[in-house]
């Protein structure tokens, strides 16, 4: 007997049917006489729903009032999934974020959990409860609803894992594991057995939705071993730990995509000390994470800077870049929507000179040119033309053999 905690993902609960279906799985590990807490998702695109209808009314919705909207998705489906279990006449509850004591700082739309006071979820445990508890949200200090930005709900599965020390922790979702690349892009992208946190963390960060990066970064924090899986078999899936065995055999254990991203090129930007402070912590100001930065060579005392934002960022970046390149007398600014970054990954990469020279001359025999390069121990980014991403992921698939 433990503590489980499993995670069913939007495409998990995407219909009534599917949610009966999750009912159905929830009150098998129960009857295995486990603990259960079930953290669930919006239905379906309910949340893209949702962003769009905010979009009707307003072009720059306040965050706060985003948050109240958005989290409502999933107080539907906490609802509607304790009520399948209850049709199998098992004990249950459904809780809000707020509820479950999830105290989050106050960037709305991005929030980050500080804490989470599991009283109350030890208390409906110990009344034989199985815990339904809405995902992707929490309260600030001031008791205000926030979310954890898209794809939250991992995140609050992983931090509530930690906080009440479960013995497992599942995120259930569509497809049966964490593969080489994503497998509706790649036919014959393999299942990953293992992972490790590093490696998935990378692999998050950079495009493959499967997890939200908060979620690995807090499972490797707190040693939670996170089982990916699909709520529509039973197969065992992958684990997402520390170290694996296979790890430094494998050079690359995966390519990524992330077409949410923008970029930006400062033109002719005077060449003196505190431009990039000056840039930089504007942006930082506003809550935006910049990605890859480049800076061109001086030339006649000017050089130029770009770099790259989530594309969900991009409006209010350009707005906030435009303004610090007038003050710093540069000559424009550039913009541009259509790029992607395709990466690969692999803990194997450290200590193998000649993996980006070979991501590189794909690349070229694909004709794709690369437009900025970012390394890591163990990843290697190109920013591409968002047309050729998929071209590019399936050749770097095939190049470094994944399949
Ligand atoms: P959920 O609604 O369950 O949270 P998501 O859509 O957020 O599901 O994440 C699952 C999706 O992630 C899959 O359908 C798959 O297309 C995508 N994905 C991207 N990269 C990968 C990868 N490397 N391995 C597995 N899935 C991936
Ligand atoms: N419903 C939220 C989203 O679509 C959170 C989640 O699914 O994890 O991003
Ligand atoms: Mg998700």
């Amino acid at each position: 007997m433990g503590v489980v905690v499993q995670k069913y993902g939007g495409s998990s609960v995407a219909s009534p049917e599917k949610i009966k279906n999750v009912a159905k799985r929830v009150v098998q590990e129960k009857e295995k006489g486990n603990s259960v807490i079930v953290v669930v998702s919006a239905m379906g695109d309910t949340t893209d729903e949702l962003l769009a209808l905010a979009k009707q009314i307003s072009k720059n919705p306040p965050a706060r009032e985003m948050d109240m909207l958005l989290s409502t998705g999933e107080q539907i489906s906490i609802s509607l999934l304790a009520m399948a279990i209850k049709e199998f006449d098992y004990p249950v509850i459904s809780l809000t974020g707020q509820q479950v004591g999830i105290l989050t700082d106050s960037s709305h739309t991005k929030a980050k959990i500080l804490k989470i006071n599991i009283d109350r979820l030890k208390k409906e445990l110990e009344n034989d409860q199985i815990v339904i508890v809405a995902g992707f949200q929490g309260v600030n200090e001031f008791n205000d609803i926030t979310t954890l930005g898209r794809g939250g709900s991992d995140t609050t599965a992983v931090a509530i894992a930690a906080a009440i020390n479960a013995d497992r922790c599942e995120i259930y979702t569509d497809v049966d594991g964490v593969y080489t690349a994503d497998p509706r892009i790649v036919i014959d992208a393999k299942k990953l057995k293992e992972v490790t946190y590093d490696e998935m963390l990378e692999m998050a960060s950079l495009g493959a939705q499967v997890l939200q990066p908060r979620a690995v970064e807090c499972a490797k924090q707190y040693g939670v071993i996170i089982h990916v899986r699909s709520s529509f078999s039973y197969e065992e899936g992958t684990a997402v730990k520390e170290a694996c065995e296979m790890e430094k055999e494998r050079l690359v254990s995966g390519v990524t995509c992330d077409l949410n991203t923008a970029k930006i090129a400062i033109l002719e930007v005077p060449d003196r000390p505190g431009i990039a402070y000056k840039i930089f912590s504007a942006l930082a100001k506003a809550n935006i994470n910049v990605d890859m930065i480049i800076q061109s060579i001086m030339r006649d005392n000017v050089n130029d800077i770009s770099f790259t934002i989530s594309e969900s960022d991009a409006d209010l970046a350009l707005e906030i870049t435009k303004g610090v390149a007038d003050e710093i007398g540069a000559k424009g600014v550039k913009f541009s929507k259509d790029v992607a970054k395709v990466s690969i990954v692999g803990a194997g990469m450290v200590n193998n000179p000649g993996v980006a020279a070979t991501m590189f001359e794909t690349l070229a025999e694909e004709g794709i040119n690369i437009q900025m390069i970012t390394t890591s121990e163990i990843k290697i980014s190109c920013l591409i033309d968002a047309s050729s991403a998929i071209k590019a992921v399936k050749a770097l698939h095939k190049k470094f053999n994944l399949s």
